[in-house]
């Protein structure tokens, strides 16, 4: 199908960009990647009058390590994130949800910004970010504001982002020296969307867990973070014991439900076993940076 009838801008500058945001309100859409607003539009779900592409506004494809923290511009590419050393080691949860990204296509124009900004309870960056405990910078009319990342999803497809806001970039906290992480993630075949997948991220401090990050994909109405799993995990020692406990507290935290991909008996399983798996590794990468 064709999309629906629109005008197409392409400003140069962040400021033109959010002038035509305002002038067009909610009936107006940021193009970034494209890879989920393209076929959106295509399936006439989504009819906005005006479609402003970002793509050429310099400046939003930063992707740069600051004091320990990452910068991930509005127009980082997952194939940025896939091959760059930035991303490896003590940032390892975004590092291994990279490459897991649907396909090199997809990973050749999709961004991780436009990834958040839209929301899908299983996009796979949503979690690497809860795990990570990162902050979106968005720009409006009234200046730039930061969100946290648990303050971003409301549900699927939902933010709180206003229509007239541009995401302009994500930022990740230095980790601490001693930190690692991973993301696991079970797809029916390769370029899948997540039928489960987990993030799992963890500081160690004195040889005990001084920071846990876990959070779950395609499991509930957003991105999760396993709250009580992490709770489970912070300040113990990273035993068998306490791993296992985390686990069986992330298939808790976990909202699944049925669908074509599984039961949400067996996703709560998954969640169980990913999440113990995705510990162990973290764990061993933390204890070894
Ligand atoms: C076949 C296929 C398979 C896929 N598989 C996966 C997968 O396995 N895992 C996964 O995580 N994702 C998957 N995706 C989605 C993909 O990762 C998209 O790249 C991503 O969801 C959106 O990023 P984008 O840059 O393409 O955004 P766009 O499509 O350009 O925009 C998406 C939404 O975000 C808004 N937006 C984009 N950028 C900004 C910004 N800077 N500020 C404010 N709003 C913004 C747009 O207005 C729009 O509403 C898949 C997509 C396709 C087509």
């Amino acid at each position: 199908m064709y999309p629906a009838e629109f005008e197409y801008f392409a400003p140069s500058s962040l400021d033109e960009a959010l002038s035509i945001l305002e002038r067009y309100g909610d009936e107006a859409k940021v193009l970034a990647g494209g890879q989920s607003l393209i076929p959106l539009l295509k399936l006439r779900f989504a009819a906005p009058r005006a479609v402003v592409d970002i793509n050429r506004i310099d400046g939003l494809d930063t992707l740069v390590e600051e004091g320990g923290a990452l910068r991930i511009g509005a127009l980082v590419r997952h194939k940025a994130c896939e091959r760059s050393e930035l991303l490896r080691g003590r940032h390892g949860v975004l590092g291994a949800a990279a490459p897991l990204i649907s396909d090199p296509l997809v990973r050749n124009l999709g961004t991780v910004c436009g990834s958040l900004a839209h929301a899908d309870p299983q996009g796979d960056w949503g979690s690497a970010m809860l795990a990570a405990r990162a902050e979106v910078v968005a720009r409006g009319p009234g200046g730039e504001r930061r969100i946290p990342i648990d303050d971003l999803f409301h549900g699927p497809f939902t933010t709180s982002l206003a229509p007239n806001e541009i995401v302009t970039e994500v930022r990740v906290p230095d980790p601490g020296r001693r930190a690692g992480g991973t993301y696991l993630k079970l797809e029916r075949k390769v370029g899948d969307f997540a039928t489960v997948a987990v993030a799992a991220q963890v500081a160690l401090d004195d040889g005990k867990v001084g920071r846990a990050g876990i959070a779950l994909t395609a499991v509930g109405p957003s991105n999760l973070r396993a709250t009580s799993a992490e709770e489970a995990l912070t300040g113990a020692e990273p035993s068998d014991d306490a791993i296992r406990e985390a686990a069986e507290r992330a298939a808790q935290d976990a909202q699944p439900y049925d669908d074509i991909r599984g039961s949400a008996e067996y996703k709560r399983n998954v969640v169980r076993v990913f999440t113990e798996r995705a510990l162990r590794t973290a764990i061993d990468a933390a204890r070894g940076a």
